[in-house]
């Protein structure tokens, strides 16, 4: 890169020596000292060096010159180079000139012909180190926007490839990079790293596919792990000149620790650059912050998955074992429901069992004295039975004995209670009944027996029920009493010749 210019502009050329000897014995070969007799001439050269794209940190001019005068010809090369410092020179300036050019061309400072040699170089002095100041600000303000910018894509993430992609494009739009526009981020893979994952993997590029070290292709895991920690401006050949700045977070500056590297090309007149570097390592560290936060979300996203997989499996489980609890309820209902059935229910006549109809007639027994209702009960024994055995069978006799069942049960009323109290022995409980209503349901029941055949193979069995009727009487909360008297009537009537009703003496 060429060097940084100091343009002098006076109509003497005396003046024009003495300025480029002065500057030369005073600064250091850093600048080199163009000269022009005219402002027309100024402007071709400063055109020229334009072009080249040459630095034009200072130029001194004189007021008054034929032709263009000092304070145009400075407000016409702020046009065109803002950020160029000027000196003006003169003995004869008017202060409206001088005005002019500092309020048009941001004049730098005004020096009066004859000029002291010591002074005229500590204002070049200075001027060029406000220059090189500046020019260190906006390029400062310029990595500032960009890291501001990587830092809100940072809280506004999206897919993580796109996110890397767009922070490329912005440090690539960074001074120093700008020019080129040319880079690329290599990042450890995001998921388990190990050997299974041993490459680096090129997550973002641009303009790289014209790399003459075809760097891109060649990096393999060991090659990167061979990375220095620092910043390096790497300088492969004229047209090969890049930054390699490795991927790290903040705190450890191990190379073991290093997540990925970025490649940031430069134009090979580019030198080396420590405030390039410090934009770099801020970028760098942002970068790693990212790939930390994209591993930590996958992660957790992997453990979700696994998660729901188990809460899945587990749900699974207890549906099966919920459904094997609820059968084996079913079961143990079904199993209760039969014993309740068998241990209150007679197995031959589905009556109630002599058990459970004590219980019931105990119980029914409680409610009528409680509320002072009536209640009757009878009891019936079959007359001969044991003829009908004898005769038929016991497996007739037990024929008879159901349906004998059947026929009491038919006529008695929904809130009677019925048992079969022993073999050929039955006994009804009629709540909310007195003695002649319960005598007068017992002759029916009396004589539906008498009535009835039953057929059994080719024979027609009939038998006679004896009944013995009594009530329940005052004070009498339980059964037993009632049951002693209604046995001595129903002895009564067998004593009288069965097929008979007899009531104790008070019922
Ligand atoms: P009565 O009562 O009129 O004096 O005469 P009975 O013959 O009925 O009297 P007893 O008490 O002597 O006999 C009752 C008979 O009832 C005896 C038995 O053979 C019969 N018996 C009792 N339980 C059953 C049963 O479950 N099935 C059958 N088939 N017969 C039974
Ligand atoms: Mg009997
Ligand atoms: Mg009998």
């Amino acid at each position: 890169m060429s060097k940084p210019v100091i343009l002098c502009v006076d109509d003497e050329r005396m003046i024009l020596s003495s300025l480029k000897s002065q500057l030369q014995n005073n600064l250091m070969a850093g600048y080199k000292i163009e000269l022009a007799e005219s402002g027309e001439e100024a402007l071709e050269i400063i055109e020229e060096l334009c072009e080249n794209q040459t630095e034009v940190p200072l130029v001194i001019v004189d007021q008054i010159m034929g032709g263009m005068y000092g304070d145009e010809l400075l407000a016409q090369i702020k046009d065109r180079l803002p950020k160029t410092l000027g000196i003006m020179l003169t003995g004869q300036a008017s202060a409206d000139s001088v005005g002019n050019a500092v309020n048009k061309a941001d004049l730098f400072r005004y020096i009066s012909k004859p000029w002291d040699e010591d002074d005229f170089i500590l204002t070049v002095k200075t001027a060029l180190q406000s220059y090189y100041h500046q020019k260190k600000l906006v390029r400062q303000d310029c990595y500032q926007n960009a890291l501001n910018k990587i830092l809100q894509f940072v809280l506004h993430p999206r897919a993580f490839n796109d996110q890397l992609s767009d922070v490329l494009t912005v440090i690539l739009n960074a001074p120093d990079f700008s020019e080129l526009k040319k880079g690329s981020i290599f990042i450890e893979s995001l998921g388990q790293i190990g050997p299974d994952h041993p490459e680096f993997e090129m997550i973002a590029a641009q303009n790289h596919e014209d790399d003459p070290d075809n760097l891109h292709h060649e990096n393999k895991l060991e090659d990167f792990k061979k990375i220095e920690p620092q910043i390096q401006l790497i300088s492969r050949s004229n047209a090969n000149c890049y930054y390699q700045a490795p991927i790290v977070l903040p705190e450890s500056s191990l190379s073991g620790s290093i997540m990925g590297v970025l490649y940031l090309y430069v134009s090979p007149s580019h030198c080396e650059s420590q405030q390039a570097k410090s934009f770099l390592s801020s970028v760098c560290h942002t970068i790693a912050g990212m790939i930390r936060l994209a591993q930590y979300n996958l992660a957790i996203e992997h453990h979700s998955f696994k998660l729901e997989e188990l809460v899945e499996k587990r749900t699974t489980e207890l549906h099966h074992a919920l459904d094997v609890q609820a059968k084996q309820n079913n079961v143990l209902l079904k199993t209760n429901k039969e014993l309740e059935y068998y241990a209150t229910t007679d197995e031959l006549t589905g009556l109630l069992n002599r058990r459970c109809f004590f219980e019931r007639a105990d119980h029914e027994a409680y409610r009528s004295q409680r509320y002072e209702r009536l209640m009757v009960l009878a009891m019936l024994d079959l007359d001969f039975f044991k003829t009908v055995n004898d005769e038929y069978g016991h497996q007739a006799g037990d024929t008879v004995l159901n349906e004998i069942a059947k026929v009491i049960s038919d006529n008695v009323r929904d809130h009677d209670v019925v048992g079969r109290v022993g073999g050929e022995e039955f006994a009804i409980v009629m709540p909310e009944t007195n003695a002649q209503g319960g005598k007068e349901l017992c002759e029916r029941i009396r004589q539906a027996i008498a009535d009835t055949r039953v057929k059994v193979g080719p024979h027609t069995i009939s038998v006679s029920t004896s009944i013995g009727v009594t009530a329940l009487r005052e004070n009498e909360t339980g059964i037993c009493a009632a049951m002693s008297r209604a046995d001595q009537a129903l002895y009564d009537s067998k004593r009288k010749g069965r097929n008979l009703i007899s009531l104790d003496y008070e019922a």
